[in-house]
């Protein structure tokens, strides 16, 4: 499956904002946001004037890079969120939050997205007690995510019961550490994401 392969460092300063790709060194002095905060190339510290557009686009790409979901991808997230009932932009989010591989993360199985998406094709987790590879999969209420006996040496996972701790998880799902299994509780509400998104400019974009 096509995906974005170059520096992810250069997409949170694309972005202007860290968008935590690269797990436990986004919180460190390495950060290359933290070091170098503004858009990277030649021009990168010229400022241009921002357009209505211009500001849509960008938090559109954003969201897209911070979940790992390429363009055409993306657009039918949309699609699918506006054929929904109730808040389109509500919709869109609750869509990628119920990835597969974002859960993964969320529940502190991986350090980030990337390398939750990696840890599911390797197919080291099932889902209802079934193996499961396709990282873009969406996961509903009540569905229980475990790791499988024989991947449970994997170092990534090792070190999970310590993430775990360290990190928690959001309030609609719940994980148990010690047996590495999670489960949804519930669908995702706006709340629940925390990061600053504004959606509805992705919206607007979109409904032009
Ligand atoms: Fe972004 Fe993480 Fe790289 Fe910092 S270290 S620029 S937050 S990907």
């Amino acid at each position: 499956m096509a995906r974005y392969t170059g520096a992810k460092c250069r997409l949170c300063r694309r972005e202007g904002q860290k968008l935590f790709l690269k797990g436990d060194r986004c919180y460190t002095d390495k950060c290359a946001y933290e070091r170098r905060p503004y858009v990277p190339g030649q021009h990168g510290r010229r400022r241009s004037k921002v357009t209505d557009y211009a500001v849509q686009l960008r938090e559109k790409q954003k969201v897209r890079r911070m979940y790992g979901v390429l363009e055409k991808q993306f657009r039918a997230y949309y699609q699918q969120a506006d054929l929904k009932k109730g808040v389109t932009g509500h919709n869109l989010l609750a869509l990628l939050e119920m990835r597969l591989d974002n859960v993964i993360y969320r529940l502190g199985f991986a350090n980030s997205r990337d390398q939750a998406r990696q840890l599911v094709r390797h197919g080291i987790f099932m889902m209802n007690g079934h193996r499961v590879n396709v990282p873009s999969m969406q996961v509903k209420e009540g569905d229980v995510i475990t790791v499988r006996e024989e991947s449970k040496k994997v170092p990534v996972i090792q070190e999970a019961q310590e993430v775990i701790a360290r990190r928690g998880c959001p309030d609609w799902l719940e994980v148990d550490g010690s047996a590495l299994k999670g489960e949804i509780k519930s669908r995702p509400v706006r709340e629940d994401i925390q990061f600053p998104i504004n959606e509805q400019l992705i919206v607007e974009l979109y409904s032009k």
